[in-house]
């Protein structure tokens, strides 16, 4: 007589509403796991399912990746991506399309993504510390250690329900897989393995999924195969942490435990804990999965070790914790924006000169352009060119000439106004943006940079320079937002050229060519 969590397992593996895998997926792991399959087989098989193709063409293209060429065939995808990873790929997309909110289900499957994501990332970077194992493969595994949980709630929701609530009501972590055998007789790490190797998947992915809450109990003695083990079930003690009520538990085991199994020390855990909220954003973003913001390992640590303190106080000690808590908090968040300050200033700023680069002369222009039109004013921008530059630098050195640059940024910002911008526009070239100012006064502002310029004795302590700068000034009053930015740089691009045609040293307006009469 067949045991009954058999006989369970057998109904939930034979339900209609067993998730199956596509066709494609299916001829592609059984052409993976032969031997005498070339890539053109694999390319092929792809080729037939377009939604597929255009997934993989998009990942292989993706930053993920980072690889130099455009990759623009399946062809050209698969050589470049292996045989591996385009298992791989395969297996997250099947496993992020399973699926629906299941009915009449408690599961919440926004945040079984979301830790299925975290799992994967997590799983993929412990790899990258673990000799002979793959990245690729650890992140599918991560990615589907948990999903006899969703087949739980797709195939037993009502069953399932009793685990959940149970879950949601457990004062302190329990074990779900405890609760699972409880109500249905097995644990969700059984049925996950059992429902991929139905689906043909690799035996040591099966014994990953069905061991990674419990490491010691595989007896397989692959070693490669508990490596796999181990790392998924590192992997889930990090998720652990992110979703847990008591995540110091979770992150003082995963120090231990990672130290056991693979010597990893807490430096190299600090820093795998240290970028993995930004690699879980990256991820989701990779595999188009809607998720939270990820909050920073170190801050879920430090606020959960500020409840625990408050537990232990009186009412008045209580009080004062609070105090100190919110500080604390505070000055977390502060450092936090400094962090953005500092990346921002990264993304817009010039690393030589230090004034704004052209990507930030762009947004700027389009704000002030938006501005004009609503307030019906006027603005003008300068392009101004270094005269002979090129002269400059054979003569006297790359180094004198980058010198150059900044001093010039430095002596020009001091003729324009707080609310004007100066831009790098590109190499010795620079532009200003000039809100709510009339043709006549950019050109007076302009005159002032050549001037000022011209006169400036440019020294590094032991000699002196000079330098002369060419400027093209345009003005515009835009009347609608579809004003075009590019055309009004080129006014002031013309411009210039004709400074520099009449001898350089000198700034011109732009004049709009007289109507042509017929
Ligand atoms: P023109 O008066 O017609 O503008 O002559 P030019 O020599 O200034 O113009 P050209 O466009 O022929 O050369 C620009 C020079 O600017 C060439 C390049 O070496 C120099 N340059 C561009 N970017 C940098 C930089 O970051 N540092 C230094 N030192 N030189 C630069
Ligand atoms: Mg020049
Ligand atoms: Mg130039």
């Amino acid at each position: 007589m067949p045991k009954p969590q058999d006989e369970v397992l057998r109904q939930i593996l034979t339900s209609a509403q067993l998730p199956t895998l596509p066709t494609m997926a299916v001829r592609l792991l059984e052409l993976t796991c032969q031997e005498d399959t070339s890539l053109a087989d694999i390319a092929g098989c792809i080729a037939q399912d377009m939604a597929f193709s255009a997934k993989i063409l998009k990942a292989a293209n993706s930053t993920f990746y980072s690889f130099q060429q455009q990759v623009t065939t399946v062809n050209q995808a698969v050589s470049l991506l292996g045989i591996n990873a385009v298992r791989s790929l395969v297996l997250n997309f099947t496993f992020l399309s399973l699926g629906k909110q299941p009915e009449n289900s408690l599961f919440k499957l926004e945040m079984f993504w979301e830790r299925s994501l975290t799992g994967a990332t997590a799983a993929k970077m412990l790899a990258t510390h673990v000799p002979g194992v793959d990245p690729d493969t650890l992140f599918t595994i991560g990615l589907l250690q948990n999903i006899g949980q969703i087949i739980f709630a797709i195939t037993a929701p009502t069953r399932y329900n009793t685990v959940l609530e149970r879950l949601a009501a457990g004062g302190q972590d329990i074990d779900e897989t405890e609760l699972e055998k409880e109500a249905l007789s097995f644990s969700h790490t059984t049925l996950g393995a059992e429902v991929v190797k139905t689906w043909g998947l690799p035996a040591n992915i099966t014994a990953a999924i069905r061991h990674h809450h419990d490491p010691a109990a595989y007896a397989g003695g692959d070693l490669y195969e508990q490596k796999l083990v181990n790392i998924v079930f590192l992997s889930d003690l990090v998720t652990r942490i992110f979703y847990s009520r008591d995540p110091q538990l979770h992150y003082q085991r995963l120090h231990g435990e990672a130290d056991r199994l693979f010597g990893l020390n807490d430096q190299v855990l600090k820093n795998f804990l240290a970028i993995i909220d930004r690699e879980i954003t990256h991820s989701a973003h990779y595999l188009e999965v809607p998720i939270n913001a990820v909050r920073p390992v170190a801050e879920i640590i430090q606020e959960a070790n500020i409840r625990l303190s408050m537990l232990q106080c009186s009412y008045e000690e209580m009080h004062r914790e609070l105090i100190l808590a919110k500080l604390e908090l505070e000055a977390i968040r502060s450092r936090l924006t400094e962090k953005n300050l500092m990346l921002e200033r990264l993304v817009n700023i010039d690393g030589l000169t230090e004034i704004y680069n052209h990507r930030y002369f762009r947004t700027f222009l389009n704000s002030e352009i938006n501005r004009s039109v609503s307030n019906r004013g006027s603005l003008s921008i300068i392009l101004a060119d270094i005269d002979h530059f090129k002269q400059f630098n054979d003569r006297y050195g790359h180094q004198s000439g980058d010198f150059i640059l900044k001093e010039l940024c430095v002596v020009a910002k001091q003729a324009i106004r707080q609310y004007d911008l100066m831009a790098r526009y590109g190499g010795e070239e620079f532009v200003f943006v000039l809100p709510e100012t009339s043709p006549e006064t950019a050109m007076i502002v302009a005159d002032r940079l050549c001037r000022t310029i011209a006169e400036n004795d440019f020294t590094d302590g032991y000699r002196h320079f000079r330098v002369t700068i060419s400027l093209g000034v345009a003005s515009a009053a835009p009347k609608s937002t579809e004003f075009n930015q590019n055309e009004f740089i080129a006014m002031a691009d013309q411009a210039l050229y004709k400074a520099k045609h009449l001898g350089r040293n000198q700034a011109v307006l732009y004049q709009p060519p007289p109507p042509q009469t017929t």
